[in-house]
């Protein structure tokens, strides 16, 4: 692997003022401890979109770890998993700084991951590097004993908030009035419900109740083709713009695609529009992938002639448009892996794996569409201080941030995960 300095690593050396470059918040210097407490999503979010009000919130991590030195964690992290051998599992989303990735036993998206712990069985405690949404689906996946730990409750995911279950309850409830239940002629349903794997646990047993489906950013075709087999039309959540990227690609108009705003009547949508829709979008977006504009791609296309750009489908319709490819994290991944001469890549992902690769890959030039550097600041709150924590508290004997989803819930979103691995297997998610 080459030298190419971890986001970490560029981030302090832009805030020292040694390097060129330019970050979208002094925040994110500090330790996540520093905003944990207070609400919001943290530096670089979306900082419109509140988290819900019961959002679970970390306590404070105590001062050790937040003032030891990086060398110092990284040595307690090590012995610590040491001493807990096969007990424990480590899983790192690709999104995750480099600083944590290192400690991981696997590294992948949330799909891969949640089944990488079946790997597993006998591992006691998953700890899993990521956000709340992929924990809670390590949780559906994972045997009753295990215990699957956050390392930072703080780690959400604000897409995955920007849909709850109340909201989607009381969408249900409009489309459910305004179309009846009754099935057309060839058998269809009025609606099908598919929610996107960044959701929440609540949300895939919804699906899980009403007859619908989980999808990930690999497989969200086939599962719209499901969809439309058994369904007249299909409510699509949390992530407007995957909805909306797969669909057009399969020819639906975007004519037949209304967006569903929750603070409005009929999501803000009249009778006639909906009676037409054949996807109807939720009003939900990644402030990591919105952050990418057709202007970048046109630059990097100005200043790297031959350029292959790469995007992933959560960004906007004009970016996968413009871009040359569009996939999930593991197609861009094996996208780079499988050029066999030497490539320049632009990639419109999360910074922490567009680096990764940029080093994996030195054959290779590789960059970040977006020239400011702004990780993903849910996954950034998992700092291998926590990690050190979950992993120390193990050790003493003590079960910290386990993450449960009650069978209520589980039950019905494991069917909605059932249905999407009988549509076709995925080879990677979100
Ligand atoms: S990159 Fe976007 S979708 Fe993924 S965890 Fe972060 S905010 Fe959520």
């Amino acid at each position: 692997m080459s030298t190419i300095a971890s986001v970490d690593t560029t981030i302090a050396l832009i805030d020292a003022g040694r390097t060129a470059g330019s970050t979208c918040s002094p925040d994110l210097a500090s330790g996540p401890w520093a905003f944990d407490a207070s609400p919001g999503y943290g530096p670089g979010a979306s900082l419109a979109d509140p988290p819900p009000a019961v959002a679970p919130r970390q306590g404070e991590l105590p001062r050790a770890y937040r003032e030891a030195d990086p060398a110092d964690l990284d040595a307690r992290v090590r012995a610590a998993k040491a001493t807990l051998g096969d007990r424990v599992v480590i899983l790192g989303h690709f999104y995750q700084r480099e600083e944590v990735v290192t400690h991981a036993d696997f590294v992948g998206d949330s799909f891969q991951l949640a089944n990488a712990s079946l790997t597993r069985p006998d591992a006691e405690a998953i700890v899993f590097c990521g956000v709340h949404f992929m924990a809670e689906t390590a949780d559906l996946l994972s045997g009753p004993e295990q215990a699957v730990i956050l390392p930072n409750l703080a780690a959400g995911c604000s897409m995955a908030d920007m849909a709850d279950i109340d909201q989607v309850e009381e969408c249900w409830e409009q489309l459910t009035e305004l179309y009846g239940t009754e099935p057309d002629s060839s058998g269809r349903v009025p609606v099908i419900p598919v929610t996107y794997m960044n959701s929440s646990a609540a949300l895939k047993g919804f699906c899980g109740r009403n007859g619908g489906i989980v999808c990930t950013s690999s497989n969200a075709a086939t599962v719209l083709e499901w969809a439309f087999e058994r369904g007249q039309r299909v409510l699509f959540f949390p992530d407007q713009h995957l909805g909306r990227n797969t669909a057009k690609a399969m020819g639906v108009p975007l004519t037949a695609m209304p967006m569903w705003n929750p603070n409005k009547p009929l999501g803000g949508n009249d009778e006639q529009t909906l009676g037409d829709a054949q996807v109807i979008l939720w009003h939900g977006f990644c402030s990591v992938h919105r952050r990418f504009t057709v202007a970048q791609i046109e630059q990097a296309r100005a200043e790297h002639p031959g350029v292959r750009v790469i995007v992933h489908p959560e960004c906007p319709m004009p970016v996968v448009d413009a871009a040359d490819e569009a996939g999930s994290t593991d197609y861009i991944r094996k996208a780079i892996d499988a050029a066999t001469e030497p490539t320049t890549f632009a990639i419109g992902t999360e910074v922490n794996l567009v680096q990764r690769l940029a080093a994996q890959y030195p054959q290779h030039t590789i960059f970040c569409l977006d020239p400011v550097v702004c990780p993903c600041s849910t996954m950034y709150r998992i700092h291998p201080g926590y990690l050190a924590w979950v992993l120390e508290s193990l050790v003493a004997g003590e079960v910290p941030n386990r993450i449960t989803v009650p069978a209520d819930v589980a039950d019905p979103a494991r069917v909605a995960l059932e249905r999407m691995l009988a549509a076709k297997p995925p080879v990677a998610g979100a």
